[in-house]
């Protein structure tokens, strides 16, 4: 399929940055492969809306995957991160910025206890893994199918050929050694679990689960999941561990901890509670943390963790986080998923738009989504056609079908309308559209 509209510079970038860069992106989904066309090469944001290199603005739905709940460019963050680095960018020492990030944490999220910073959702997904296991003193990890952690290497692992007992490893590089104790699992399904742990009692250090999954879709868990998950794991003495670099402080103050009110033994954070800067988080248990070096025996470590100028932008974020602005991107959210579902209806395109709190995406299929089986079975080439004609309008979709969207307070009722206005020509492009 050939796009028309024009993004010369940014393909002029593309092209140089191909040949430095592998595949020219830093992240694989920026490239836009889903998708097709040229990466857009952003060069400034304010509030709702990103600019390009070819000077064309866009109402954001992205947010850098989820950091920028307060838009882009807040002053007030901006303001606390201009102070920072005024005063030196990294020290190697302790400093009061990251005991207060940690505290607001802690005031946040009542089962962490302890937390240590860290500087991406993959370290800190990694650390709270090889804690589970130092802790424990097992080897085994239960992850689900269609649940993204980072690229840790025993977490891609994906159930190749429906071997649940052994973690077929999903990308060269990661050996059979590393992947080789994982355990993958389909998606909500307790019975899984359940045999999982029937199978090789006392050898599962941990379940690890994305609070609500946001990395296929949107696929929220069923009622009682996460709490039969907890359940499962404190009846073998397995560590529950809730991803919520995601969700945290995005679908509530205290992240789908404040949903569920399941109490995990180690949660893990990122993205919103850095402030658009490399800061991220694993804690929970006292006794568990305990282990953690130097106060205990698991090693973990960081030359920039806790970075001064991270976590004075994470911390100035979450200090604008209150109940009201919770209220405004949930309301956003809602007024969305009503004009993109009316959207979708009026075209007669099968859609189920769904959500977790303020994440959400669209499937285009109507048959329930509970697994990554489920999510896989949409028409996934409609999302191409809609994408580039939201695109072309200026509006910046994640470009893939099987990632969350986001929105944040600054999305106000100017930004709404552009989406809107958008959103019949985009449906009527994704209802033509041909496998
Ligand atoms: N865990 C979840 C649930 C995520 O969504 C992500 C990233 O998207 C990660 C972990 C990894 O975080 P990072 O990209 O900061 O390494």
């Amino acid at each position: 399929m050939a796009y028309s509209y024009e993004a010369q510079v940014s393909q002029t970038l593309f092209d140089r940055a191909s040949l430095v860069t592998p595949g020219g992106v830093n992240s694989p989904v920026r490239a836009f492969r889903a998708v097709g066309g040229t990466p857009r090469f952003m060069v400034s944001g304010t509030g709702p809306y990103l600019t390009d290199a070819d000077g064309r603005e866009y109402v954001d739905l992205v947010c850098s995957w989820g950091p920028m709940i307060l838009g882009h460019a807040h002053p007030e963050v901006v303001a606390a991160v201009q102070d920072a680095v005024a005063r030196g960018t990294s020290f190697g020492t302790p400093g009061e910025g990251e005991v207060a990030l940690a505290e607001e944490i802690v005031s946040r999220i009542e089962p962490v206890e302890q937390v240590r910073l860290v500087s991406s959702g993959t370290e800190a997904t990694m650390s709270a893994i090889r804690l589970a296991r130092g802790f424990t003193g097992r080897a085994k990890v239960v992850k689900f199918a269609g649940c993204y952690h980072g690229h840790v290497d025993a977490l891609l692992a994906a159930a190749g050929s429906g071997v649940a007992t052994f973690g077929l490893p999903d990308t060269p590089g990661v050996t059979g050694a590393q992947a080789g104790d994982t355990i993958v699992l389909p998606y909500n399904d307790l019975e899984a679990v359940r045999a999982a742990f029937a199978a090789q009692p006392g050898e599962i250090a941990c379940v690890i689960t994305e609070a609500s999954p946001g990395n296929m879709g949107v696929v929220p868990p069923l009622d009682g999941f996460n709490a039969g998950l907890k359940e499962i794991c404190a009846a073998d003495g397995a560590l529950y561990i809730s991803d919520e670099v995601m969700t945290g402080f995005r679908t509530s103050r205290a992240g789908w901890y404040g949903i569920d009110g399941v109490r995990p033994d180690l949660m893990t954070f990122g993205k919103v509670m850095g402030g658009g800067f490399p800061a991220a988080a694993f804690g929970g248990r006292a006794d568990v943390m305990a282990y953690l070096a130097p106060a205990g025996p698991v090693y973990q470590a960081g030359t920039l963790s806790g970075n001064p100028v991270a976590t004075a932008a994470g911390l100035a974020q979450l200090r604008l986080l209150d109940d009201a602005a919770y209220a405004k991107v949930d309301a956003v959210s809602a007024e969305l998923r009503t004009l993109v579902g009316d959207a979708f209806s009026k075209e007669g395109v099968a859609h189920t738009v769904s959500a977790a709190s303020n994440m959400f995406s669209v499937f285009f299929t109507d048959e329930p989504v509970r697994d990554y089986e489920d999510a896989k079975k949409q028409e996934a080439f409609r999302f191409t056609a809609f994408f580039h004609s939201m695109l072309s309008q200026g509006v910046y979709l994640p470009p893939s079908a099987f990632e969350s969207w986001f929105v944040s307070t600054a999305h106000d009722a100017r930004a709404v309308e552009r989406i809107a206005a958008a959103l019949p020509a985009a449906a009527r492009a994704a209802s033509e559209a041909t496998a």
